[in-house]
């Protein structure tokens, strides 16, 4: 994973440190910075700091009842909703991920809540936080996760797929059955 933004990296550009700051402080260049700004989803160059983007987002919302925050601004023609902000446009619920959980999302980021253009960053999840759930959920139901090789013996650790009813299986097998079942099928 020679893609990963490290942890230090990772503050800095969050705080709002200009780019050439954050060169200088841990020794790279500032193209490197670019690079892991365009990694976490951010445009590579411009400066923007979390605190403003943020106020762009919180402009575009309505607080709704039960603590839900409704979407007002623009979406795309999917649906999503987009947050305009400077001369870019971002994914509303990434940056309401972002705020409320001071990461970047892993994956795609998805209202959990049954509130219909919800963005409220505490009603959304991301592919890790999907992963968890349905790990506990295997726990609670008493599944055995404990192997950690698939029967073929590869890494569930990487593998590992999580269907919604909390089983298991491992990603390269499905893929595999799947394309020599199409083998046989043509
Ligand atoms: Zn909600
Ligand atoms: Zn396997």
């Amino acid at each position: 994973m020679s893609q990963a933004v490290s942890p230090e990296m990772r503050l800095l550009i969050l705080g709002g440190i200009p780019i050439a700051q954050i060169a200088k402080r841990l020794g790279v260049t500032g193209r490197e910075v670019s690079e892991a700004r365009r990694l976490m989803g951010m445009d590579p160059m411009r400066q923007h700091t979390t605190g403003t983007m943020e106020d762009a987002y919180w402009a575009r919302t309505r607080p709704a009842e039960g603590g839900h925050l409704l979407w007002i601004g623009p979406r795309n023609e999917s649906g999503c909703p987009i947050l305009p902000y400077r001369r870019g446009r971002y994914s509303a619920l990434r940056v309401a991920f972002r705020v409320h959980y001071g990461r970047e999302p892993s994956g795609v980021v998805r209202a959990a809540c049954d509130v219909p253009k919800c963005v409220a960053g505490r009603c959304l999840d991301d592919a890790a936080a999907r992963r968890r759930t349905r790990e506990q959920l295997a726990a609670v139901l008493g599944m055995d996760h404990s192997r950690k090789v698939c029967p073929e013996g590869h890494l569930y650790a990487e593998t590992a797929v999580y269907r919604t009813n909390g089983q298991r299986e491992c990603r390269v097998c499905c893929a595999q059955r799947a394309a020599a079942a199409k083998a046989v099928a043509a």
